[in-house]
């Protein structure tokens, strides 16, 4: 029996006397989220026990008051500002407040009597949004989490645990792309397949573990030796390496495989086992002056391999501890 109360109470204040007004207060009452309907004097025509809960005062004593019992400034200042906004002919956009810790998304809406020009009140309403921006909040972390595992899973697949450098799969990837870039751009390219010498008598000698690190060490020295950022390396199996060096024409490469050569042998890691007395390596080089147009990615890649290969068994032939060119893949 509020309503009919509160509604005897909007009879005896109020005057919008055209509009059937014993409605409104059930109306707003019946809102499932805080409602108020506040005239142009800033008193309160109806509201509902939401709105009141969320002012923290009772319903009757807001309905029939004023906003200047019970609001902040600001609110006040909003409800004149959004009476002018409604007075021009602007409207009002959902905005999101927070009161008390609570964010609450505000929507305002003009409350026109028949015939009149200017809004007689406004209607507000407020939903709290709190609990949907703390859920948002916590998918967005997830997702971010989920995002962070997905880098760490794809780096893992793709990037080899003992030389931290990617594997064939990351190599798979790049081999396809900047022979894409070769053909595009009609620009060198150079692949090397690099090998340590003597490895297995290494293991046989040292130990597995001092192999792992041995070949940890070779592996930096490959990755470190490599400058521009376009130069790729990948481990490709065991003890083997596969460089790509996009827009390097053979002479190039030579030069920079025989670096690397000599900066392995540098390393001194000693094996009894093996003529130079320590660790080496064989480089095989293929070169393409260009990917021709007419080539699929898959050719150009087994003819790079396969040139390479061939070089690098000719490169253990004579003697290993060595770098060999074994020619560009036809380009027509
Ligand atoms: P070559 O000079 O002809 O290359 O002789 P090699 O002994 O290096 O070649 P081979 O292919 O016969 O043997 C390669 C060995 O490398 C086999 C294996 O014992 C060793 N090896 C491969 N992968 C690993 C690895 O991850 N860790 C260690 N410790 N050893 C490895
Ligand atoms: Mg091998
Ligand atoms: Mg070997």
């Amino acid at each position: 029996e509020d309503c009919l109360d509160v509604s005897s109470i909007l009879g005896s204040r109020l005057m919008l006397s055209r509009i059937d007004i014993d409605d409104i207060p059930s109306l707003y009452m019946s809102l499932p989220i805080a409602a108020c309907l506040i005239g142009r004097d800033k008193r309160f025509i109806a509201a509902n026990e939401k709105y009141a809960e969320l002012m923290r005062q009772p319903l009757p004593s807001i309905i029939g008051g004023s906003m200047f019992d019970i609001n902040p400034k600001v609110h006040i200042d909003n409800v004149e500002r959004d009476f002018q906004t409604f007075d021009s002919g602007g409207r009002v956009t959902d905005h999101e407040v927070v009161l008390r810790g609570e964010s609450l998304l505000v929507s305002v809406n003009p409350f026109f009597l028949t015939g009149e020009e200017t809004a007689s009140a406004i209607s507000v309403t407020l939903q709290n949004i709190t609990d949907r921006k703390k859920m948002e909040a916590e998918l967005l972390a997830t997702h971010h989490d989920l995002l962070r595992a997905k880098d760490r899973i794809e780096k893992l697949a793709y990037t080899d645990t003992l030389p931290n450098m990617p594997n064939r799969r990351g190599f798979d990837t790049v081999i396809e792309r900047e022979i894409g870039n070769s053909r595009r751009q009609q620009s060198a390219f150079a692949l090397v397949l690099a090998d340590v010498d003597c490895f297995k008598q290494f293991n046989d000698l040292y130990g597995h573990v001092a192999g792992d690190e041995c070949l940890a060490h070779v592996a930096r020295v490959i990755a470190g030796g490599l400058r521009r950022p376009t130069d790729f390396c990948a481990r490709y199996g065991g003890e083997e390496f596969v460089i790509l060096l996009p827009q390097t024409e053979p002479a190039g490469a030579i030069h920079l495989m025989e670096r690397l050569r000599q900066d392995i042998q540098r390393l001194g890691v000693p094996h009894s086992g093996h003529s130079a007395g320590v660790v080496t390596a064989s480089f095989g080089i293929a070169g393409a002056r260009y990917v021709p147009r007419s080539m699929s990615a898959d050719t150009a890649r087994r003819l790079l391999l396969e040139h390479a290969d061939a070089a690098l068994y000719q490169a253990k032939e004579s003697g290993r501890n060595n770098v060999t060119n074994g020619g560009l893949i036809p380009s027509a």
